[in-house]
């Protein structure tokens, strides 16, 4: 209890530094005062349900009593910079004042309409994409016991009902009544604030810049397409692997891969991509023809010729890993699966598990070439149009930076 109260202090006092710096300091002042006493007296007495419950969103609205804004995909290619209020918390929910966020071709998708989730009706606009973020806790809701203000985090993408049978067998991509931050039923990270569940949030290392974080939800995607190929921490070497594209869930598959002392080539068409991938002493090669040599493939473009290429062209016994999307739909005669002992693993979306995973793993990766291209999230349409050229491995939105 008094470290918490020593932390009470030093944000009552940050807070009255703040309102002089807005110069807003007349007229917050009882406020701050008051509010940081109701909250001191709610930790000290424990009256989480009393009449002097915290109000999460008081004190945002203390210093920051304008609203925010946000990116809101209103129906297909409709996409507009919108004002928010700070939004009430309920329980257990957390308010993230959102740092950085990663443009990824999801949210490419939505905007285009070309998204199977919102053809299918799973989804609906409007939404406020982006599940690729960071950010910092700035309010906590009540009995949210295990995050406080200040903490840097991520946010899981696939936020699963906690109840149903696959929920309770940590399959969240299982549960009907799942939410996907920035996709599907919760707002995402082009905003300066979103609201989350704290039982999907994680706090970062120290080693862990907010800006490098954002590539934790795409690490994890590949550690659990990994993870069901049967790479696992005492097992991690995957036998003649290769990754076909070098695009960002490629790459950072391959830089997995290789950090863990294990041999991967890089297949692309793109040269800028694997020139990367080669200074970091990963084999490259354009020719995918070539992916006969290998028993491992980790197939991360999502087209459809390449994958014909690699069913038509691998080895027996090969084992092909499925992480790209959306393939369309295909010709094939499965005869050539069953006929030449082959394997195909479908994997989306991560657990909490890979979360932790790749938290403890991003810190030891050379992602510098993610971030050669930073944008105000004000000028995420032409961050879009940049995004589409293929130009840069990763376009990223500063927020709150
Ligand atoms: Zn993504
Ligand atoms: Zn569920």
């Amino acid at each position: 209890m008094p470290s918490e109260l020593f932390r009470e202090a030093a944000y009552f006092f940050g807070d009255l530094i703040q309102s002089i710096k807005q110069g807003v300091f007349s007229q917050k002042a009882a406020e701050i005062v008051r509010f940081r006493y109701e909250k001191t007296a709610g930790r000290v007495g424990g009256i989480w349900d009393g009449s002097l419950m915290e109000n999460p969103r008081f004190r945002e609205q203390l210093l920051f009593d304008k609203p925010y804004k946000a990116v809101m995909i209103r129906a297909p290619r409709e996409a507009v910079i919108q004002s928010f209020g700070v939004p009430e918390l309920k329980p257990g929910e957390v308010l993230v004042r959102v740092a950085y966020a990663g443009v990824c071709a999801t949210d490419l998708e939505i905007f285009e309409g070309r998204l199977g989730y919102y053809k299918s009706g799973i989804a609906k606009y409007p939404i406020v994409p982006g599940h690729e973020f960071s950010g910092v806790i700035v309010a906590t809701g009540a009995r949210v016991t295990e995050f406080a203000e200040n903490d840097p985090v991520v946010v899981e993408c696939i936020q699963g009902c906690g109840e149903c049978d696959s929920c309770r067998n940590e399959d969240a991509i299982g549960c009907a009544s799942r939410s996907e931050v920035g996709v599907i039923g919760r707002n995402g990270g082009y905003a300066e604030y979103m609201i989350t569940p704290a039982r999907f949030v994680h706090r970062l290392p120290p080693s862990l810049t907010l800006k490098h974080a954002i590539l934790c939800e795409p690490l994890a995607v590949v550690l659990k397409g990994l993870r069901r190929l049967g790479w696992n921490a005492s097992n991690r070497m995957l036998s003649r692997s290769a990754v076909v594209g070098g695009g960002p869930i490629g790459h950072l598959a391959a830089l997995t891969i290789s950090h863990q002392g294990a041999d991967v080539a890089v297949f692309d068409r793109n040269p800028d991509r694997l020139a990367y991938l080669a200074r970091r002493g990963i084999s490259v090669e354009q020719d995918l023809q070539k992916i006969a040599a290998f028993d491992t493939i980790i197939e991360a473009t999502g087209d459809a010729e390449a994958l014909d290429t690699v069913l038509e062209r691998s080895r027996t016994g090969a084992t092909i890993l499925l992480l790209g999307l959306p393939y369309a739909r295909r010709d094939f005669s499965f005869e050539s699966i069953v006929s030449y002992d082959k394997t195909i693993i479908g994997s989306v979306g991560s657990t909490a598990a890979d979360f932790d995973e790749a938290l403890r793993l991003l810190p030891h990766i050379d992602a510098s070439a993610f971030f050669e291209c930073i944008f105000p999230f004000e000028e995420f349409h032409q961050a879009w149009n940049i995004a589409r050229s293929g130009k840069h491995l990763k376009v990223v939105l500063e927020i709150n930076g």
